[in-house]
């Protein structure tokens, strides 16, 4: 059988740049790009078609040049103004999963009408930390950049014209997915931006997905794109020490998020496999080097786990690297996955951790939310839905 032809570049995966210079070489003027960039991102325009002021001829030539994909709504959970997890359809049939967050002080700072999409980079994980829904059946591939910059318009466009459609706490069971990254035509209510926070932690190892996801969020912080300011997109990862080096070169401001989980390589060698590739004493180098290019405060994310990471004897070692690194430390209580024994600590432990940092002068945040409710573990809604549509299948 003949090989499949491979799909045009998606236009959401090019930067300006590079549509000028095809812009430039079908001798257009540089009007018509900007027509175009606005139907991309102000309007989350869905197909050539809707894209009514530019020419016929102009909408054919792109359509034989580029695809214009839309990420397919597969299931939702949870209430407005509460946490919202989406499971995304991707072209392949693929499942990846983004979560808006409400604006929450304990999150990352400031309080604020600030609107935090937590975004996927990958589909599964390699990197199989022991806790996680993600890596339990494994890494399948990377996200291209325009799978990852729909996440952010597929979420507004939902947003836009769905959200005040759904009372209450609300789950959608799967469906046949429909395309929402966008609309036939324009509306008042498709165009306009909700997102103006990213964090990047949602399925997957961010940083070794390096080139995708520094092109997608080159296209998100720039004004004719997402416009979502570097310093408020925030980078996470399991502790690929490389790649953060090679991220303290990047001109862009982009804040840093360490999921540490242990600050002993004992603790992290039981739940972290990566820790043995880039054990402690590497990753903190690279965290210092990072913070020195950048003068950027770096956030160390501890997922407390009953009987693994939240005895006091942690403390210390965690309060010696947060103190070193002059890091920020966000304890997350451990969202319990199906299938796997661990747990989250009861509430006095919690509180007792986070007593204990803050009697050694850390900046320490506790995230109280009870994001379980809804899946919240990272994986756990696309785990679910895959069994269940496997299991339909199977009958
Ligand atoms: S915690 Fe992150 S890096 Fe670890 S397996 Fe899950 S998705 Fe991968």
């Amino acid at each position: 059988m003949a090989e499949p032809l491979p799909l045009p570049a998606d236009v959401r995966s090019q930067t300006r740049e590079e549509l000028a210079a095809q812009f430039e070489a079908w001798s257009l003027p540089a009007y018509r790009l900007d027509q175009l960039l606005e139907w991309l991102y102000e309007r989350r325009a869905g197909g050539w078609e809707a894209m009514t002021n530019l020419p016929r001829g102009l909408r054919e030539q792109l359509s034989a040049r580029f695809g214009l994909r839309s990420l397919s709504l597969a299931r939702h959970q949870g209430a407005r103004d509460t946490t919202q997890k989406f499971l995304w359809k991707l072209a392949d049939g693929a499942l990846i999963e983004s979560v808006l967050i409400p604006a929450t002080p304990a999150l990352y700072g400031e309080a604020s009408d600030r609107h935090t999409l937590c975004v996927s980079t990958q589909v599964g994980c390699a990197y199989g930390c022991k806790f996680c829904a993600s890596g339990l059946d494994g890494w399948k591939r990377h996200l291209g950049v325009e799978e990852i910059v729909g996440q952010i318009l597929a979420t507004e466009s939902w947003h836009a014209t769905e959200a005040g459609a759904i009372p209450g706490a609300a789950e959608q069971p799967p469906a046949e997915p429909e395309p929402v990254s966008g609309t036939s035509q324009p509306s008042a209510a498709s165009s306009g931006r909700l997102i103006n926070n990213l964090v990047i932690m949602g399925m997957g190892e961010p940083l070794a997905n390096y080139a995708n996801l520094l092109k997608a969020l080159q296209i998100l912080n720039a004004p004719w794109g997402g416009g979502i300011g570097a310093r408020k997109i925030t980078i996470s990862t399991s502790g690929l020490v490389p790649q953060i080096r090679q991220l303290a070169e990047e001109p862009q401001q982009f804040r840093l998020a360490v999921s540490l989980h242990g600050a002993t390589d004992e603790t992290r060698n039981r739940i972290m496999p990566v820790n043995r590739k880039y054990p402690l004493a590497a990753l903190t180098a690279a965290c210092e080097y990072y913070q020195r290019r950048k003068e950027r405060m770096i956030t160390l994310e501890y997922i407390l786990i009953a009987g693994v990471n939240d005895q006091l004897s942690e403390i210390r070692p965690l309060a010696v690297l947060a103190r070193r690194l002059r890091a920020k430390v966000n304890l997350i209580p451990y969202n319990d996955v199906t299938g796997l024994p661990w747990k989250r600590p009861e509430e006095p432990v919690q509180e007792a951790f986070l007593a204990a940092l803050e009697e050694q002068g850390i900046a320490v945040t506790l995230r109280r939310e009870k994001g379980h409710e809804i899946d919240a573990a990272c994986g756990q809604l696309r785990l679910k839905t895959e069994r269940e549509l496997s299991r339909r299948e199977s009958t």
